[in-house]
Order: C-alpha cells, then sequence, then structure tokens
C-alpha cells in the first residue's frame, strides 16, 4: 500500500520518532498536499526509463512518487539529519539513491554520467528558496544532459521567467532561462500546501531543454559573465558596469565596440534584449582575440 508521507500526522510522526526539527535556514518547507505532488510529476512527464534527480528531497514526499514512476532516481540532500529519515522511507525502493551534501558543490555532469547511462534525465523539486536562482543558473549554465527542469519555486521567480527588458522583474535568470529552455509557469500555488508555510506564494515551473541554445552567441561564458555584470549592478551605464569586468577589454574599447553597434553606451544593462547581450558579447569577443 502507498505510504501517504505528505500528511501532516505522518510528518509530524517521523519527525518526533526521528528527533528532527524544521531548518528555516536550509528553507525547509515540506509539501503537505498530494494534489500538488501529482501535479509536478505529471508535468514532468516522467517514463519508465527515465532517470530523475531530485534537489532536496527533505522526508521524500516528492522522492515517493518520483520512485515509483522512474527507472532511477538519485536525490541531493544537504542535511544530514535527514539521510535515516529518507533512507528509511524509501526503503521499499531498489531504484533510490541518496547523495547527502549541497548540490551546488556536486559535480552533476559525472553524476549524469555515472548513474544514468542511456536513460534522458529530468530534474524534479521543490527547491529551497534561499538558493532558488544559483541552482536554476547552475543547471542551465552546464549544459548538463538534461532534457526537462519542474521545480516549485517563490512566485517572485517565476515572473521572473516572463518578464522583458526595462522591467524590475528582468533579471539575468530571465535571461538564461530564455537562452536555454522554453519556460513555462505550470500552476501557482499558495503557502497553505506547505508545512511549515513559507512567507511567500509559489510557482511550479516547467523548462524544457533546448537541444540547441535559441540564439548564436560564440562564447556562452563571455555573454553571461557580461549578463551579471549588467544585471549585478543595475544602476550602471552598461558601460561601467561591463567596462569594470576584469576580460581584458578597456573601457575606451569597450565605447568603441558599443557605439560601433549603434548601442548607446550609457544605457543600463537591464534594457538589453537577449539579442543584444548575445551581439554585444561576440562584438567583444571579437576585440579579445
Ligand atoms: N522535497 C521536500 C518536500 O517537497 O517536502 C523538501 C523540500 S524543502 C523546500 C527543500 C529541501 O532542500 C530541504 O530538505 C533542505 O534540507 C534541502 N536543501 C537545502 N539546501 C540544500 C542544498 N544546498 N543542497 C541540497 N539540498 C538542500
Amino acid at each position: 500500500a502507498d505510504k501517504k508521507l505528505y500528511s501532516p500526522n505522518t510528518i509530524k510522526d517521523i519527525m518526533a520518532r526521528h528527533g528532527f526539527k524544521f531548518s528555516k535556514k536550509l528553507g525547509q518547507n515540506f509539501l503537505i498536499d498530494g494534489n500538488i505532488i501529482s501535479s509536478i510529476c505529471e508535468n514532468s512527464e516522467i517514463s519508465e526509463l527515465d532517470g530523475v534527480i531530485e534537489i532536496g528531497p527533505g522526508i521524500g514526499v516528492l522522492t515517493y512518487e518520483l520512485c515509483k514512476r522512474a527507472k532511477k532516481v538519485v536525490a541531493i540532500e544537504l542535511d544530514k539529519s535527514l539521510v535515516p529519515v529518507i533512507e528509511e522511507n524509501m526503503e521499499e525502493f531498489d531504484n533510490f539513491k541518496l547523495i547527502q551534501g549541497d548540490v551546488l558543490n556536486v559535480d552533476l555532469e559525472k553524476l549524469i554520467e555515472d548513474e544514468f547511462s542511456g536513460m534522458n534525465v529530468k530534474v524534479v523539486a521543490n527547491l529551497p528558496y534561499y538558493i532558488t536562482t544559483p541552482i536554476i543558473m547552475k543547471l542551465l549554465e552546464e549544459r548538463l544532459k538534461i532534457d526537462k527542469i519542474v521545480v516549485m519555486v517563490q512566485k517572485e521567480v517565476a515572473d521572473r521567467l516572463s518578464s522583458g527588458p526595462g522591467s524590475k522583474d528582468y533579471g539575468a535568470i530571465t535571461v538564461a532561462v530564455r537562452y536555454y529552455s522554453d519556460a513555462h509557469t505550470i500552476v501557482k500555488v499558495p503557502n497553505t500546501v506547505f508545512m511549515p508555510r513559507p512567507n511567500v506564494d509559489s510557482a511550479v515551473i516547467a523548462l524544457d531543454i533546448y537541444k540547441e541554445p535559441r540564439i548564436n552567441v560564440a562564447d556562452e561564458k563571455l555573454m553571461f559573465k557580461i549578463v551579471k555584470a549588467a544585471f549585478g549592478q543595475r544602476r550602471k551605464t552598461v558601460l561601467n558596469a561591463v567596462g569594470s569586468l576584469d576580460i581584458g577589454i578597456s573601457k575606451e574599447e569597450l565605447r568603441e565596440v558599443l557605439e560601433g553597434e549603434g548601442i548607446d553606451p550609457v544605457r543600463r544593462g537591464e534594457t538589453f534584449s537577449i539579442e543584444e547581450f548575445a551581439r554585444l558579447s561576440d562584438r567583444i569577443g571579437e576585440k579579445l582575440s
């Protein structure tokens, strides 16, 4: 029979038995709503041939459903005190593996190679909100062999995905997500589906990763350095923000590049479209070579 791990009383029992306490610092807000868990799984379109990476399994409410659907699930959990809990809750599955550690320090390319040979790989998670953006950036920028990401994020992050140049919601993550994927918000979620309740509303987003990025750019790493500089210092002109980067181009050369492209050097980077970032990156790259 199915364990209904997500029932609040079950979670409380498990926690009491293991002497586990929620860590606010680690962004521990566990799902207590079976419909949301099903919706995340269904929108992940997991087949029995797929591999799944789960980030932050917690006590395993989502993990349990993933293990029923996928060929293999590898979950990465930072909190050592959850290791015995999740191992116990997943004991009926032989397609489950737990890695204890910080997802930002895990070599995911190697993990995919070692654990998911011959499988399509998806990332599914209810993300810890204090590091949502760095996690998504890592998943995208490392050009991992994954075809889909379905994650719960704070609504504010979902809003960033659908924003455009000049808007306050437009950020480096907007550019990265649009460059690498076709992104959608699946469903907006009230804070009542979590225990304990976070202070923000949430949303489930799905990113279908492009086989080839949407735009041609010679040097992606350079482009994202430029993008991050532009958004890291939003109030600065593109000339000052990008000009202070240590990439080997002087401010004078940068001014020439911008003027040559018909881009006003006093514009703020946050007004740039993805195409403009790509064009600027390519011209700067040519100067550097
Ligand atoms: N998946 C569970 C659920 O839906 O109930 C828990 C989700 S909870 C929002 C986020 C989980 O990520 C927590 O279990 C937390 O301990 C874990 N976590 C926090 N920081 C992490 C990190 N840097 N690497 C891996 N896991 C992390």
